[in-house]
């Protein structure tokens, strides 16, 4: 069984120098292919280095370079050129993580949007998919894309913990889904159970979004308490049993989707059998 995980956020400080024994984790456990998330201008340039430097074979570990809304207050006037230049990359694969927060508001609305649409103006001109963060702000998020959308190639909403209606709008958008331990939890996540059924196969991806959102259904609890890619079975189980897939089937289509959705490379079983 081959899992790629859509989200890993492997420049964060809880993996500082255990990078190495994380992804050799992860490919124990079947996670072949990593997409390391970019947040920010400098993390996307150091999650490049990391790719080059733990990854010689280049078919394993790429990148996504964006600005997280979070950070949209450091959008500045050498963002765009810096942003533009490391598109460029072998590495690379899709503009983002970009998207609105209106969930914590760490920087003002406007200068959010105002950021977001320059990543939709870069992904256009490049032709790579984006890599979209959303929370409380669906509504904005739809006005903002529906400009873009026809000259997109493809766009994912990562971590995907909406209602309905709003897991709705995005698919009428031709958007992807991505789906993180978010659903293990059953304190905020049984919402999701009924609804991933709806997500057509082809557009569904899954992902860690490591160290964050530990599969709090995953058992023994792991005692340093990070989430890991090598935890993305755990996720894989609950979604398929929601959608009322076997493992294998549900492995088998969101890799196929995330093989395509971002250009990575086949890896012959083989390979990934060597590696377990
Ligand atoms: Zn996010």
């Amino acid at each position: 069984m081959q899992l790629i995980d859509i989200g890993v956020n492997l420049t964060n400080a809880s993996f500082a120098r255990i990078q190495p024994e994380v992804l050799e984790r992860a490919y124990a456990a079947g996670v072949c292919q990593l997409l390391l998330t970019g947040t920010s201008i400098d993390g996307t340039e150091q999650a490049l280095e990391l790719c080059e430097q733990l990854d010689e074979t280049a078919v394993r570990l790429f990148a996504t370079a964006g600005v997280h809304p979070h950070s949209a207050s450091d959008w500045n006037a050498d963002s765009e050129q810096r942003l533009r230049a490391l598109l460029a990359h072998p590495r690379l694969r899709a503009v983002g993580e970009c998207g609105l927060d209106f969930n914590r508001d760490f920087s003002p609305r406007a200068q959010q949007e105002k950021v977001f649409e320059r990543h939709l103006a870069l992904a256009v001109e490049h032709r790579l998919p984006v890599f979209i963060h959303e929370r409380d702000a669906n509504q904005r998020l739809l006005e903002i894309l529906k400009d873009y959308r026809d000259h997109l190639t493809a766009a994912v909403v990562h971590c995907f913990t909406g209602e309905q209606q709003a897991l709705f709008s995005y698919l009428d958008l031709d958007l992807h889904i991505g789906i993180t331990g978010w659903i293990c939890d059953e304190r905020r996540g049984t919402h999701l159970h009924p609804l991933v059924r709806e997500i057509p196969r082809g557009r569904l991806m899954l992902e860690s979004d490591a160290p964050y959102l530990l599969p709090r259904s995953l058992r023994p609890k792991p005692k340093h308490g990070r989430n890991e890619p090598a935890y993305l079975p755990e996720v894989l189980r609950a979604v398929a049993l929601h959608r009322g897939e076997t493992e294998a089937d549900l492995a088998q289509h969101t890799t196929a989707c995330a093989r395509t959705f971002f250009a990575l490379p086949v890896i012959e079983e083989t390979v990934v059998e060597e590696n377990r």
